[in-house]
């Protein structure tokens, strides 16, 4: 194939969340992560003769609730099927899952902004299904162990159309969709504990074609950095696949960070492998009208929806509405600061700023932080009606940050107040002309920008106390005379 051959990379995306539910999909076990090995499972988990498995009816409002929130038509009746295979991390030897036509949610959307733009991509079916266990392989045997305990935790997929066309598209539609299920708060998000897991489906095609090309699977992405960098690696690979006149394999590959490659785990099997039919079980899931606009009216309002908001109703930057939004604790935070202090910018300014910087330093969440918003708004308050200047109020918040007191205790203790007593500028003035003659003898004689020496020098001696508006007047006038 000739090397002006330009290429396009589809992708399809598969996403996993692992519910937040306390207990497991078909039985009483408790879903939480961790805990010691094969400590949180039973008979029906385990996949023991004569178990019967009972639907979690938490995990499936969240799946609706989700689907909801993607736009889908939800299915109603809805059924279960098993997909056989064995695997050493399943020990029924068949996952619990959706397949065919009436899973719970169908044909929905995920808008995604890429370089400022919207970019809508097909949502094709949201079900919900059970996690399998995990397997540790030994170091230096050929033995493994496993463990069964996120064995049945449910867990939801969501699959997405191709219309994924770059790794930064791949990488964008994973966060996006990561936030959207947190705010919903049906599922932790949490990459590391494996509790999201995005599996983007690759294939790439010559420019201006529709015939997709074949596709890879890849697994076990442990984050969005891991996302984006296997998903341009993959695509760069095919590429050259393609221009040395090779094929594509049909294949499932993992990420080897260390080397920068994709590696094939296994070639893939084919969906009449797994022998899919109804799981004679359980019956088909009925869900009543109430039933359903009970979770349409607790829907909150998501992301992109609260970022118009704040930019109509607080006159916030766009940048700044979707840093706010991106995680619901901190839109609620910035919103309280935003109402008890009168000042949406100043509010936005200091969420965004010092707080973000403070509590990254920290490593910590901005619901683990000592300083209320009403705290907030009030050292806001106070910057506003003249009592501390801005650079003494970051001192003042740091303070706050760190022993959780309020502004008005740390400046009382410290003697903070701003200096806005023209006579008391007037000495620290004198005495800083006094000091610097040369300065003074050519800011005289024409140099103007020597002025914010003079202020800064002032700013200096007395301790950021001294109010700068009136700093810069007093000086004007003392060296006018
Ligand atoms: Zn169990």
């Amino acid at each position: 194939m000739s090397d002006t051959v330009l290429y396009e990379p589809t992708i399809g995306m598969e996403t996993h969340a692992e519910l937040k539910t306390r207990s497991k999909m078909f039985c009483g076990c408790s879903a939480e992560f961790g805990g010691s090995p094969n400590s949180h499972v039973c008979p029906v988990c385990m996949g023991l003769p004569g178990s019967l498995p009972v639907p979690n009816q938490k995990a499936i409002e969240f799946v609706i609730k989700t689907a909801m929130a993607l736009g889908c038509k939800i299915n109603t009746p809805t059924i279960f099927h098993r997909k056989n295979y064995f695997y050493p991390d399943l020990p029924k030897a068949y996952q619990i899952t959706q397949y065919g036509d009436e899973p719970i949610g169908t044909n929905g959307h995920l808008d995604i902004t890429v370089n400022g733009a919207v970019k809508r991509v097909r949502i094709r079916r949201v079900h919900l299904e059970e996690d399998t266990g995990k397997l540790f392989h030994n170091a230096g045997d050929v033995s493994s162990l496993v463990d069964y305990n996120r064995c049945g935790v449910p867990l939801m997929e969501i699959v997405s159309e191709p219309d994924v066309e770059s790794a930064e598209q791949a990488r964008e539609y994973a966060t996006t969709l990561r936030n959207i299920l947190v705010y919903l708060g049906v599922s932790d998000g949490k990459m590391e504990e494996g509790s999201f897991r995005c599996e983007p489906n690759i294939s790439i095609k010559p420019v201006g074609t529709t015939e997709l090309g074949t596709r890879t699977e890849l697994k076990n992405l442990n984050s969005f950095r891991v996302l984006f960098k296997s998903s341009e690696a993959e695509i760069k690979r095919q590429e050259r696949l393609l221009r040395r006149g090779e094929k594509v394999m049909q294949a499932t590959l993992r990420w080897d960070e260390a080397n920068g490659v994709t590696v094939p785990m296994r070639y893939k099997e084919s969906e009449a492998d797994y022998r899919y039919f109804p799981d004679p079980d359980l019956v088909p899931l009925e869900f009543s009208d109430a039933l359903l606009e009970g979770i349409r009216s607790s829907l909150p309002e998501l992301p992109t929806a609260k970022a118009a908001r704040f930019v109509a109703d607080y006159g916030l930057s766009a940048y700044d509405a979707a840093v706010l939004t991106v995680e619901r604790p901190i839109a609620d935070y910035f919103e309280s600061v935003a109402n008890a202090a009168g000042d949406p910018k100043a509010a936005a300014n200091w969420v965004t700023g010092e707080l973000a910087r403070l509590l990254n330093a920290d490593n910590l969440d901005i619901r683990e932080t000592r300083v209320t918003p009403a705290e907030l708004a009030a050292l806001i308050g106070l910057i506003r009606d003249g009592t501390i200047s801005g650079t003494i109020a970051k001192a003042v918040f740091e303070e706050m940050f760190a022993t959780g007191k309020s502004a008005h205790a740390i400046i009382d203790e410290k003697g903070l107040v701003q200096v806005s007593d023209a006579s008391a500028i007037e000495g620290i003035v004198d005495e800083v002309i006094a000091a610097n003659p040369g300065e003074a003898g050519r800011y005289r004689a024409g140099e103007d920008k020597l002025l914010g020496f003079f202020v800064g020098q002032v700013m200096r001696a007395s301790k950021g106390k001294a109010n700068p508006g009136l700093a810069n007047q007093v000086v004007k006038k003392k060296l006018a005379s």
